[in-house]
Protein backbone atom coordinates (compact mmCIF):
# COMPACT_ATOMS: atom_id res chain seq x y z
CA UNK A 1 0.00 0.00 0.00
CA UNK A 2 2.74 2.52 1.21
CA UNK A 3 4.64 1.77 -1.82
CA UNK A 4 1.71 2.57 -4.29
CA UNK A 5 0.83 5.63 -2.65
CA UNK A 6 4.35 6.75 -2.96
CA UNK A 7 4.73 5.82 -6.54
CA UNK A 8 1.30 8.32 -6.79
CA UNK A 9 2.81 11.06 -5.16
CA UNK A 10 6.01 10.89 -7.14
CA UNK A 11 4.13 10.66 -10.72
CA UNK A 12 1.69 13.39 -8.95
CA UNK A 13 -0.68 12.61 -11.79
CA UNK A 14 -4.66 11.58 -11.35
CA UNK A 15 -5.55 12.10 -14.70
CA UNK A 16 -7.67 10.24 -16.59
CA UNK A 17 -6.17 8.89 -20.12
CA UNK A 18 -9.22 7.01 -21.93
CA UNK A 19 -8.73 5.75 -24.70
CA UNK A 20 -10.51 8.02 -27.73
CA UNK A 21 -14.10 6.96 -27.69
CA UNK A 22 -14.07 4.13 -30.28
CA UNK A 23 -17.49 3.57 -32.91
CA UNK A 24 -19.90 2.05 -31.34
CA UNK A 25 -20.53 -1.99 -32.05
CA UNK A 26 -23.47 -3.73 -33.37
CA UNK A 27 -22.95 -6.25 -30.56
CA UNK A 28 -21.54 -6.78 -27.47
CA UNK A 29 -21.31 -10.03 -24.88
CA UNK A 30 -21.94 -7.90 -21.65
CA UNK A 31 -23.35 -4.23 -21.84
CA UNK A 32 -23.41 -2.18 -18.79
CA UNK A 33 -25.80 0.46 -18.56
CA UNK A 34 -24.46 3.63 -16.20
CA UNK A 35 -20.74 4.68 -16.13
CA UNK A 36 -20.88 5.48 -12.38
CA UNK A 37 -18.73 3.17 -9.93
CA UNK A 38 -20.60 0.76 -10.08
CA UNK A 39 -21.03 0.14 -14.04
CA UNK A 40 -17.21 0.79 -13.76
CA UNK A 41 -16.29 -1.26 -11.08
CA UNK A 42 -18.24 -4.45 -12.73
CA UNK A 43 -16.52 -3.89 -16.25
CA UNK A 44 -13.14 -3.82 -15.08
CA UNK A 45 -13.49 -7.42 -12.42
CA UNK A 46 -15.45 -9.08 -16.15
CA UNK A 47 -11.99 -8.08 -17.70
CA UNK A 48 -9.41 -8.42 -15.29
CA UNK A 49 -10.55 -11.43 -13.68
CA UNK A 50 -13.44 -13.38 -15.80
CA UNK A 51 -11.85 -12.79 -19.00
CA UNK A 52 -14.91 -10.86 -20.23
CA UNK A 53 -13.62 -7.92 -22.64
CA UNK A 54 -16.14 -7.84 -25.04
CA UNK A 55 -18.04 -5.24 -22.74
CA UNK A 56 -19.34 -2.34 -23.62
CA UNK A 57 -20.62 0.25 -20.52
CA UNK A 58 -23.20 2.89 -21.74
CA UNK A 59 -24.18 6.53 -20.30
CA UNK A 60 -26.57 8.44 -21.27
CA UNK A 61 -24.17 11.65 -19.61
CA UNK A 62 -20.16 11.57 -19.02
CA UNK A 63 -17.92 8.97 -16.78
CA UNK A 64 -18.70 9.62 -13.14
CA UNK A 65 -21.21 12.37 -13.76
CA UNK A 66 -23.97 10.59 -12.18
CA UNK A 67 -24.18 10.60 -7.99
CA UNK A 68 -20.51 9.26 -7.48
CA UNK A 69 -19.46 12.98 -8.50
CA UNK A 70 -21.94 14.46 -6.28
CA UNK A 71 -21.22 11.91 -2.97
CA UNK A 72 -19.81 13.22 0.31
CA UNK A 73 -17.77 10.11 0.24
CA UNK A 74 -18.42 8.33 3.57
CA UNK A 75 -17.19 4.56 3.60
CA UNK A 76 -17.81 2.55 6.80
CA UNK A 77 -19.29 -0.59 7.63
CA UNK A 78 -20.58 -0.28 10.87
CA UNK A 79 -24.57 -1.52 9.60
CA UNK A 80 -26.98 -3.52 11.77
CA UNK A 81 -27.99 -6.15 9.90
CA UNK A 82 -25.60 -9.22 9.69
CA UNK A 83 -26.13 -9.75 5.92
CA UNK A 84 -25.29 -5.72 5.75
CA UNK A 85 -22.32 -5.49 8.03
CA UNK A 86 -20.52 -8.29 6.05
CA UNK A 87 -21.10 -6.90 2.13
CA UNK A 88 -19.77 -3.22 3.53
CA UNK A 89 -17.37 -4.71 5.66
CA UNK A 90 -15.55 -6.57 2.80
CA UNK A 91 -16.25 -3.57 0.47
CA UNK A 92 -14.04 -1.52 2.78
CA UNK A 93 -11.38 -3.86 2.80
CA UNK A 94 -11.24 -3.61 -0.77
CA UNK A 95 -11.25 0.05 -0.37
CA UNK A 96 -7.87 -0.51 1.52
CA UNK A 97 -6.12 -1.79 -1.53
CA UNK A 98 -7.95 -0.18 -4.37
CA UNK A 99 -5.21 2.71 -5.32
CA UNK A 100 -2.48 -0.45 -5.64
CA UNK A 101 -5.01 -2.58 -7.48
CA UNK A 102 -6.12 0.20 -10.34
CA UNK A 103 -2.27 1.87 -10.05
CA UNK A 104 -4.29 4.96 -9.74
CA UNK A 105 -4.55 7.08 -6.08
CA UNK A 106 -8.18 7.12 -4.78
CA UNK A 107 -6.60 9.34 -1.73
CA UNK A 108 -8.08 7.09 0.82
CA UNK A 109 -8.00 8.40 4.38
CA UNK A 110 -9.04 5.54 7.21
CA UNK A 111 -10.30 8.23 10.09
CA UNK A 112 -12.55 7.05 11.82
CA UNK A 113 -16.13 7.71 12.07
CA UNK A 114 -18.22 8.83 15.51
CA UNK A 115 -22.13 8.84 15.58
CA UNK A 116 -23.58 11.09 18.42
CA UNK A 117 -26.06 9.53 20.85
CA UNK A 118 -28.57 12.12 21.84
CA UNK A 119 -30.98 9.98 24.08
CA UNK A 120 -30.45 6.62 25.83
CA UNK A 121 -32.70 5.05 23.03
CA UNK A 122 -29.83 6.09 21.04
CA UNK A 123 -27.05 4.61 23.42
CA UNK A 124 -29.26 1.25 23.31
CA UNK A 125 -29.07 0.53 19.52
CA UNK A 126 -25.85 1.55 19.34
CA UNK A 127 -24.69 -1.05 21.83
CA UNK A 128 -26.54 -3.65 19.57
CA UNK A 129 -24.57 -2.89 16.75
CA UNK A 130 -20.91 -2.90 17.81
CA UNK A 131 -22.07 -6.08 19.34
CA UNK A 132 -23.19 -7.47 15.71
CA UNK A 133 -20.40 -5.27 14.05
CA UNK A 134 -17.61 -7.14 16.40
CA UNK A 135 -19.05 -10.27 16.19
CA UNK A 136 -18.07 -9.63 12.39
CA UNK A 137 -14.90 -8.21 12.45
CA UNK A 138 -15.48 -4.81 12.16
CA UNK A 139 -14.35 -2.24 14.81
CA UNK A 140 -17.07 -0.33 16.59
CA UNK A 141 -17.65 0.54 20.04
CA UNK A 142 -19.79 2.76 21.99
CA UNK A 143 -17.61 4.82 24.40
CA UNK A 144 -18.97 7.76 26.79
CA UNK A 145 -19.29 11.77 26.58
CA UNK A 146 -15.44 12.50 27.22
CA UNK A 147 -13.66 9.88 24.44
CA UNK A 148 -16.00 11.28 22.51
CA UNK A 149 -15.08 14.66 22.90
CA UNK A 150 -11.38 13.81 23.66
CA UNK A 151 -11.33 13.02 19.66
CA UNK A 152 -13.68 15.25 18.45
CA UNK A 153 -12.36 18.73 21.12
CA UNK A 154 -14.12 21.12 18.70
CA UNK A 155 -17.85 19.58 19.21
CA UNK A 156 -19.75 21.54 21.31
CA UNK A 157 -20.48 19.07 24.68
CA UNK A 158 -22.53 21.19 26.48
CA UNK A 159 -25.59 19.97 28.86
CA UNK A 160 -27.68 23.03 28.30
CA UNK A 161 -28.40 22.57 24.40
CA UNK A 162 -31.43 21.22 23.06
CA UNK A 163 -30.33 17.88 22.27
CA UNK A 164 -27.55 17.19 24.69
CA UNK A 165 -24.61 14.49 23.55
CA UNK A 166 -24.66 11.78 25.96
CA UNK A 167 -21.99 9.04 23.85
CA UNK A 168 -21.38 7.96 20.67
CA UNK A 169 -20.74 4.86 18.46
CA UNK A 170 -17.26 5.15 17.55
CA UNK A 171 -16.26 3.13 14.33
CA UNK A 172 -12.33 2.92 13.53
CA UNK A 173 -12.88 1.63 10.05
CA UNK A 174 -14.45 5.07 8.94
CA UNK A 175 -12.82 6.09 5.97
CA UNK A 176 -13.30 8.58 2.93
CA UNK A 177 -11.89 8.12 -0.95
CA UNK A 178 -12.05 10.95 -3.45
CA UNK A 179 -14.83 9.61 -5.01
CA UNK A 180 -14.28 10.73 -8.93
CA UNK A 181 -10.83 9.38 -8.75
CA UNK A 182 -12.22 5.77 -8.12
CA UNK A 183 -14.89 6.03 -11.28
CA UNK A 184 -11.80 7.20 -12.94
CA UNK A 185 -9.20 4.02 -11.56
CA UNK A 186 -11.65 1.78 -12.71
CA UNK A 187 -12.64 3.18 -16.06
CA UNK A 188 -9.01 3.41 -16.74
CA UNK A 189 -8.17 -0.23 -15.90
CA UNK A 190 -11.04 -1.36 -17.78
CA UNK A 191 -10.55 0.29 -21.20
CA UNK A 192 -6.95 -0.78 -21.02
CA UNK A 193 -8.06 -4.10 -21.05
CA UNK A 194 -10.29 -3.86 -23.83
CA UNK A 195 -13.88 -2.83 -21.82
CA UNK A 196 -15.18 0.08 -24.26
CA UNK A 197 -16.73 2.92 -22.43
CA UNK A 198 -19.21 5.39 -24.59
CA UNK A 199 -20.54 8.49 -23.09
CA UNK A 200 -23.29 10.34 -24.82
CA UNK A 201 -24.92 6.91 -25.86
CA UNK A 202 -28.81 6.89 -23.42
CA UNK A 203 -30.28 3.41 -23.57
CA UNK A 204 -34.06 4.07 -24.45
CA UNK A 205 -35.46 0.71 -24.76
CA UNK A 206 -34.79 -2.96 -24.19
CA UNK A 207 -35.80 -5.59 -25.75
CA UNK A 208 -36.61 -9.00 -23.85
CA UNK A 209 -37.27 -11.75 -26.30
CA UNK A 210 -38.70 -16.04 -25.01
CA UNK A 211 -38.04 -13.71 -21.35
CA UNK A 212 -34.34 -13.24 -22.63
CA UNK A 213 -32.67 -10.09 -22.94
CA UNK A 214 -31.46 -9.42 -26.39
CA UNK A 215 -30.40 -6.08 -26.98
CA UNK A 216 -30.59 -2.52 -25.61
CA UNK A 217 -31.93 0.66 -28.03
CA UNK A 218 -29.74 3.86 -27.61
CA UNK A 219 -29.55 7.21 -28.74
CA UNK A 220 -26.95 5.63 -31.32
CA UNK A 221 -28.76 2.81 -32.34
CA UNK A 222 -29.41 -1.10 -31.67
CA UNK A 223 -26.98 -2.76 -29.51
CA UNK A 224 -27.08 -6.66 -29.11
CA UNK A 225 -25.69 -8.68 -26.23
CA UNK A 226 -26.12 -11.88 -24.11
CA UNK A 227 -26.21 -9.92 -21.07
CA UNK A 228 -27.20 -5.90 -19.19
CA UNK A 229 -25.92 -4.96 -16.15
CA UNK A 230 -28.14 -1.96 -14.68
CA UNK A 231 -26.19 0.22 -12.68
CA UNK A 232 -27.87 3.52 -12.96
CA UNK A 233 -28.52 4.34 -9.25
CA UNK A 234 -31.28 7.27 -9.27
CA UNK A 235 -33.02 6.58 -12.67
CA UNK A 236 -33.42 2.28 -11.52
CA UNK A 237 -36.87 2.23 -11.90
CA UNK A 238 -36.99 4.21 -14.97
CA UNK A 239 -34.54 2.12 -16.71
CA UNK A 240 -35.66 -1.22 -15.48
CA UNK A 241 -39.31 -0.20 -16.66
CA UNK A 242 -37.88 -0.33 -20.10
CA UNK A 243 -37.26 -4.36 -19.31
CA UNK A 244 -41.09 -4.28 -18.28
CA UNK A 245 -39.32 -4.78 -14.41
CA UNK A 246 -41.24 -3.31 -11.81
CA UNK A 247 -38.92 -2.00 -8.84
CA UNK A 248 -40.29 -1.02 -5.23
CA UNK A 249 -38.25 2.12 -5.38
CA UNK A 250 -38.98 5.91 -4.86
CA UNK A 251 -36.58 8.23 -6.24
CA UNK A 252 -35.56 11.76 -4.35
CA UNK A 253 -33.15 14.48 -4.27
CA UNK A 254 -30.08 14.05 -1.65
CA UNK A 255 -28.26 17.35 -1.29
CA UNK A 256 -25.12 18.21 0.51
CA UNK A 257 -23.17 21.22 0.97
CA UNK A 258 -19.06 22.64 1.89
CA UNK A 259 -17.77 25.52 2.83
CA UNK A 260 -14.71 27.74 2.57
CA UNK A 261 -11.57 25.97 3.82
CA UNK A 262 -10.29 25.99 7.14
CA UNK A 263 -7.44 25.12 8.83
CA UNK A 264 -7.26 21.16 10.08
CA UNK A 265 -9.14 20.48 12.84
CA UNK A 266 -11.76 17.85 12.33
CA UNK A 267 -10.15 14.52 11.24
CA UNK A 268 -13.25 11.95 12.26
CA UNK A 269 -16.22 12.10 10.25
CA UNK A 270 -18.67 13.14 12.50
CA UNK A 271 -23.12 12.53 12.18
CA UNK A 272 -25.69 13.37 14.51
CA UNK A 273 -29.10 11.05 13.68
CA UNK A 274 -30.57 13.41 15.73
CA UNK A 275 -29.96 16.49 13.74
CA UNK A 276 -30.29 14.69 10.78
CA UNK A 277 -26.41 16.37 10.19
CA UNK A 278 -22.78 14.73 9.17
CA UNK A 279 -19.47 15.85 8.56
CA UNK A 280 -16.37 15.51 7.72
CA UNK A 281 -13.33 18.63 6.51
CA UNK A 282 -11.74 17.25 3.55
CA UNK A 283 -7.65 17.31 3.08
CA UNK A 284 -8.33 20.96 1.50
CA UNK A 285 -9.63 22.03 4.66
CA UNK A 286 -13.69 22.82 3.54
CA UNK A 287 -16.38 21.06 5.52
CA UNK A 288 -18.42 19.05 3.59
CA UNK A 289 -21.97 18.75 5.18
CA UNK A 290 -24.65 16.87 4.43
CA UNK A 291 -27.87 15.14 5.96
CA UNK A 292 -31.34 13.56 4.52
CA UNK A 293 -33.06 13.34 1.61
CA UNK A 294 -35.38 15.66 0.12
CA UNK A 295 -38.82 15.27 1.71
CA UNK A 296 -40.60 14.71 -1.74
CA UNK A 297 -39.64 11.79 -4.54
CA UNK A 298 -38.15 14.06 -7.56
CA UNK A 299 -35.79 13.78 -10.23
CA UNK A 300 -34.01 16.95 -9.56
CA UNK A 301 -30.79 17.61 -9.17
CA UNK A 302 -31.62 21.66 -8.31
CA UNK A 303 -30.39 22.55 -4.52
CA UNK A 304 -33.08 24.66 -2.44
CA UNK A 305 -32.50 27.13 0.44
CA UNK A 306 -35.00 24.91 2.57
CA UNK A 307 -32.45 22.56 3.15
CA UNK A 308 -29.43 24.70 3.68
CA UNK A 309 -30.96 26.26 6.18
CA UNK A 310 -31.97 23.02 7.99
CA UNK A 311 -28.00 21.95 7.41
CA UNK A 312 -27.31 24.89 9.14
CA UNK A 313 -29.42 24.97 11.97
CA UNK A 314 -28.40 21.54 12.93
CA UNK A 315 -24.38 21.94 12.35
CA UNK A 316 -23.91 24.95 14.30
CA UNK A 317 -25.38 23.74 17.22
CA UNK A 318 -22.94 20.59 16.93
CA UNK A 319 -19.90 23.08 16.12
CA UNK A 320 -21.12 26.50 16.68
CA UNK A 321 -18.05 28.15 15.60
CA UNK A 322 -19.49 27.48 12.11
CA UNK A 323 -21.96 29.80 12.00
CA UNK A 324 -19.38 32.45 11.08
CA UNK A 325 -18.22 30.01 7.89
CA UNK A 326 -19.17 30.50 4.36
CA UNK A 327 -20.97 28.22 2.43
CA UNK A 328 -18.86 27.91 -0.74
CA UNK A 329 -21.49 25.47 -3.11
CA UNK A 330 -24.44 23.49 -2.82
CA UNK A 331 -25.48 20.20 -5.42
CA UNK A 332 -27.69 17.23 -5.16
CA UNK A 333 -28.00 14.21 -6.57
CA UNK A 334 -30.74 11.76 -7.03
CA UNK A 335 -31.04 8.63 -5.05
CA UNK A 336 -33.10 5.15 -5.24
CA UNK A 337 -34.90 4.27 -1.99
CA UNK A 338 -35.98 0.79 -1.25
CA UNK A 339 -38.65 0.08 1.28
CA UNK A 340 -36.08 -0.84 3.68
CA UNK A 341 -32.61 0.67 3.04
CA UNK A 342 -30.66 -1.73 1.51
CA UNK A 343 -30.11 -2.32 -2.51
CA UNK A 344 -31.61 -4.44 -4.77
CA UNK A 345 -28.60 -6.65 -6.46
CA UNK A 346 -28.68 -9.75 -8.57
CA UNK A 347 -30.94 -11.80 -10.90
CA UNK A 348 -34.51 -9.68 -12.31
CA UNK A 349 -37.29 -11.13 -13.71
CA UNK A 350 -35.71 -11.34 -17.27
CA UNK A 351 -32.59 -13.47 -17.99
CA UNK A 352 -29.45 -12.59 -18.21
CA UNK A 353 -30.82 -8.75 -17.11
CA UNK A 354 -29.07 -7.93 -13.88
CA UNK A 355 -29.98 -5.50 -11.08
CA UNK A 356 -27.59 -3.21 -9.35
CA UNK A 357 -29.54 -0.84 -7.90
CA UNK A 358 -31.44 0.34 -4.76
CA UNK A 359 -28.25 2.61 -3.65
CA UNK A 360 -30.17 5.50 -2.08
CA UNK A 361 -27.60 7.70 -0.38
CA UNK A 362 -25.31 4.78 0.71
CA UNK A 363 -23.96 3.20 -2.51
CA UNK A 364 -20.66 4.56 -2.89
CA UNK A 365 -18.99 2.51 -0.20
CA UNK A 366 -20.18 -0.39 -1.81
CA UNK A 367 -18.59 0.45 -5.20
CA UNK A 368 -15.39 -2.22 -5.12
CA UNK A 369 -17.51 -4.90 -4.09
CA UNK A 370 -20.06 -4.27 -6.24
CA UNK A 371 -17.58 -5.08 -9.22
CA UNK A 372 -16.30 -7.90 -7.59
CA UNK A 373 -19.84 -9.63 -7.11
CA UNK A 374 -21.64 -8.13 -10.20
CA UNK A 375 -18.47 -9.88 -12.63
CA UNK A 376 -19.04 -12.97 -10.40
CA UNK A 377 -23.15 -13.03 -11.17
CA UNK A 378 -22.39 -12.01 -15.03
CA UNK A 379 -19.56 -14.13 -15.37
CA UNK A 380 -21.22 -17.85 -13.68
CA UNK A 381 -25.28 -17.06 -13.48
CA UNK A 382 -24.58 -18.11 -9.88
CA UNK A 383 -25.69 -15.58 -7.63
CA UNK A 384 -23.17 -14.75 -4.87
CA UNK A 385 -23.73 -15.62 -1.45
CA UNK A 386 -22.65 -12.10 0.04
CA UNK A 387 -25.30 -10.45 -2.07
CA UNK A 388 -27.84 -13.17 -2.46
CA UNK A 389 -29.92 -11.69 0.56
CA UNK A 390 -30.58 -8.34 -1.63
CA UNK A 391 -32.60 -9.77 -4.52
CA UNK A 392 -35.45 -7.95 -5.45
CA UNK A 393 -37.45 -11.43 -4.32
CA UNK A 394 -37.25 -10.54 -0.70
CA UNK A 395 -39.97 -7.56 -0.90
CA UNK A 396 -42.31 -10.55 -2.13
CA UNK A 397 -40.58 -13.14 0.51
CA UNK A 398 -41.34 -10.44 3.52
CA UNK A 399 -37.44 -10.57 3.78
CA UNK A 400 -36.61 -7.26 4.40
CA UNK A 401 -33.13 -6.38 5.43
CA UNK A 402 -33.97 -3.18 7.34
CA UNK A 403 -31.21 -0.82 7.20
CA UNK A 404 -33.30 2.57 7.65
CA UNK A 405 -31.84 3.48 11.30
CA UNK A 406 -28.53 2.80 10.49
CA UNK A 407 -28.35 4.50 7.29
CA UNK A 408 -29.83 7.49 8.09
CA UNK A 409 -28.11 10.33 8.53
CA UNK A 410 -24.58 8.87 8.25
CA UNK A 411 -24.86 7.83 4.74
C1 LIG B 1 -25.38 14.27 -2.08
C2 LIG B 1 -25.10 12.80 -1.99
C3 LIG B 1 -24.27 12.33 -0.97
C4 LIG B 1 -24.00 10.96 -0.89
N1 LIG B 1 -23.11 10.55 0.07
C5 LIG B 1 -22.75 9.26 0.11
C6 LIG B 1 -21.73 8.85 1.04
O1 LIG B 1 -21.18 9.68 1.76
N2 LIG B 1 -21.37 7.53 1.07
C7 LIG B 1 -21.99 6.61 0.26
O2 LIG B 1 -21.65 5.42 0.37
N3 LIG B 1 -22.92 6.97 -0.66
C8 LIG B 1 -23.31 8.28 -0.76
N4 LIG B 1 -24.23 8.67 -1.69
C9 LIG B 1 -24.84 7.66 -2.59
C10 LIG B 1 -23.88 7.31 -3.71
O3 LIG B 1 -23.40 8.48 -4.35
C11 LIG B 1 -24.56 6.43 -4.77
O4 LIG B 1 -25.27 5.40 -4.16
C12 LIG B 1 -23.52 5.81 -5.71
O5 LIG B 1 -22.69 6.81 -6.23
C13 LIG B 1 -24.20 5.05 -6.82
O6 LIG B 1 -23.20 4.72 -7.79
P1 LIG B 1 -23.62 4.13 -9.17
O7 LIG B 1 -22.39 3.86 -9.92
O8 LIG B 1 -24.58 3.02 -8.96
O9 LIG B 1 -24.50 5.29 -9.85
P2 LIG B 1 -24.12 6.69 -10.53
O10 LIG B 1 -22.80 7.17 -10.16
O11 LIG B 1 -25.28 7.60 -10.29
O12 LIG B 1 -24.05 6.31 -12.07
C14 LIG B 1 -25.22 5.96 -12.80
C15 LIG B 1 -25.03 6.42 -14.23
O13 LIG B 1 -26.13 5.93 -14.99
C16 LIG B 1 -26.34 6.84 -16.04
N5 LIG B 1 -27.68 6.60 -16.60
C17 LIG B 1 -28.88 6.80 -16.02
N6 LIG B 1 -29.87 6.46 -16.89
C18 LIG B 1 -29.25 6.04 -18.03
C19 LIG B 1 -29.74 5.57 -19.28
N7 LIG B 1 -31.04 5.45 -19.56
N8 LIG B 1 -28.82 5.23 -20.23
C20 LIG B 1 -27.48 5.33 -20.00
N9 LIG B 1 -26.99 5.79 -18.83
C21 LIG B 1 -27.86 6.13 -17.85
C22 LIG B 1 -26.16 8.20 -15.38
O14 LIG B 1 -25.87 9.21 -16.32
C23 LIG B 1 -25.02 7.93 -14.41
O15 LIG B 1 -23.77 8.35 -14.90
C24 LIG B 1 -24.56 10.04 -1.81
C25 LIG B 1 -25.39 10.51 -2.84
C26 LIG B 1 -25.64 11.88 -2.94
C27 LIG B 1 -26.50 12.37 -4.07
Amino acid sequence: MALGLLKSAIAGATATHLPKRPALKPGYDVVIIGAGGHGMATAYHLARYHGIRRVAVLDKGYLGGGNTARNTAVIRSNYLTEESVRFYRDSVRLFRELSNELDYNILYENRGQMTLAHSDSDLRSFRWRAEVNKELGVRSEVVDLAEVQRRIPHLNCEPNVHFPILGGLWHADGATARHDAVVWGYARAACRLGVEFHPLTEVTGVEVKGGKVRAVETTRGRVACDTVVQAVAGMSSEVARLAGIDLPIHTYPLQAMVTQPYKPILTPLVSSPRWHVYIQQTSRGEFVIGGGSDPYPLYQTRSTLELKEALCSGITQLFPFLAEANILRQWGGITDMTPDYSPIMGLSPVDNYYLDGGWGTWGFKATPICGVTMAELVSSGQVPELIRPFALERFYAFEQINEAGATAASH
